[in-house]
């Protein structure tokens, strides 16, 4: 394959190399960890290792990690209505949620459709902390699901002030923070969050492991969501994905590690790629520019640029980006993200998704920047040579 560049981390990021070497070592062992004899204590201990690990990317303890097969089933699992606490043991009955968050959250986990209520977001694509607040003041005990980053533009959001709502109406935050993982600080304290959803694959891990945190021992799910064995305290039963941990933990130890430095890194390029966006096609418009966002995510739109026809011309000159709108079918669908920021939806199907990452270069940079020249230039031109033929 000819030289490409990846920019699709918010899609998946590439496998470290400290989570691929303990990859071989965990795929080595015969043992299963619940076993007793030396072969299981050794799956065991990358398992207590990793969560170590994962449990400090989240300011957490150890024996509060929960893991699962992904970020969308530690999802499942957090958004149950028999989510108890040490005081409280009667069920939840309504679930309320950001208008912008991932599908995942968005199919409400255990939740029937009626209790669910959606948060709106601001212009800027920031949850209306207000909204939260109305809503809050109706509802009695709810739990609450807020992302920390959005997947789509990145913008991070208020959430120590929605924990600090939600605790005062008695309710419970649950926190999706797997795009901020490895990007953002991820503290569980300092957020106020209850429950926080991680992914393995999304900072450098291998894809299919995941991680649900609880802030204390104290909640407790009554309904696991796959019930069998008594793994994870009996809150995921299920024989572990030691290999799949393994690389979690070491991934997370990495992140953890190199955080600053890697955010520095992706913060550089991306004004970069902005200043270079800007100066290419001045008439694009970039979603959430002004207001805080993740230092790797770049969702920007040409008006009359559609984002399929875009990220195929991209493609063919070796770059990978996506759509911001979710893509899971391989079918792009219009972005619930920007619909919900009010943005006109001429522009939303033209969302063009660039996200970076550790090893990202500045050649890769300039890789990208050719290729947008080349393609905007072309697909300008081709869009208004088609509204002049439709006038
Ligand atoms: N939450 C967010 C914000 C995501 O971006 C994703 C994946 O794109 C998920 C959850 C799901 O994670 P996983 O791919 O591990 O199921």
């Amino acid at each position: 394959m000819a030289e490409r560049a990846y920019f699709d981390w918010n899609a998946t990021a590439p496998l470290r190399p400290e989570a691929s070497a303990v990859i071989q070592e965990a795929l080595a062992l015969p043992g299963n960890p619940s076993s007793v004899h030396a072969e299981g204590r050794a799956a065991r201990h990358l398992i207590e290792h990793a969560r170590e690990d994962v449990a400090r990317l989240a300011g957490a303890r150890p024996a509060d990690v929960i893991f699962t097969s992904s970020g969308t089933e530690a999802n499942m699992l957090a958004l149950s209505p028999a989510i108890e606490t040490a005081a409280e043991k009667r069920p939840r009955e309504k679930l309320l949620m950001s208008a912008i968050e991932h599908s995942s959250v968005r199919a409400g986990g255990r939740f029937p459709r009626a209790a669910i209520k959606d948060i709106a977001v601001d212009a800027e694509g920031r949850v209306n902390l207000a909204a939260l607040a109305d809503a809050l003041s109706r509802t009695s005990r709810p739990l609450v699901s807020i992302m920390l980053a959005n997947n789509e533009t990145g913008l991070v959001q208020p959430v120590a002030e929605a924990a600090a709502l939600t605790h005062a109406a008695n309710g419970l935050l649950h926190v999706d923070a797997v795009q901020a993982a490895g990007r953002i600080a991820c503290d569980m304290t300092a957020l106020g969050a209850d429950l926080l959803t991680l992914s393995a694959h999304k900072i450098g891990g291998a894809k299919g492991a995941g991680a649900l945190i609880r802030a204390s021992e104290a909640i407790h799910f009554a309904d696991p969501l796959i019930r069998g064995g008594s793994q994870e305290r009996g809150m995921r039963a299920g024989t572990e994905n030691v290999a799949g941990i393994a690389a979690f933990g070491a991934a997370a130890a990495a992140a953890h590690r190199q955080l600053t430095d890697e955010a520095a890194h992706m913060l550089a390029l991306r004004a970069e790629l902005e200043e270079g966006l800007r100066s290419i096609t001045p008439q694009v418009v970039i979603f959430g520019a002004a207001a805080e966002r993740l230092p790797n995510t770049t969702l920007f739109a040409l008006e009359g640029v559609k984002a399929e026809t875009a990220i195929i011309a991209l493609d063919l000159e070796g770059i990978a980006v996506s759509s911001g709108a979710a893509c899971s079918s391989g079918k792009v669908q219009p972005s619930h993200v920007l619909a919900a920021m009010g943005v006109s939806p001429p522009l939303t199907r033209g969302a063009v998704r660039v996200s970076l990452g550790w090893t990202t270069t500045k050649a890769d940079l300039e890789r990208f920047l050719n290729a947008w020249r080349k393609v905007s230039g072309a697909l300008s031109k081709g869009s208004k040579e088609q509204r002049g033929i439709a006038a």
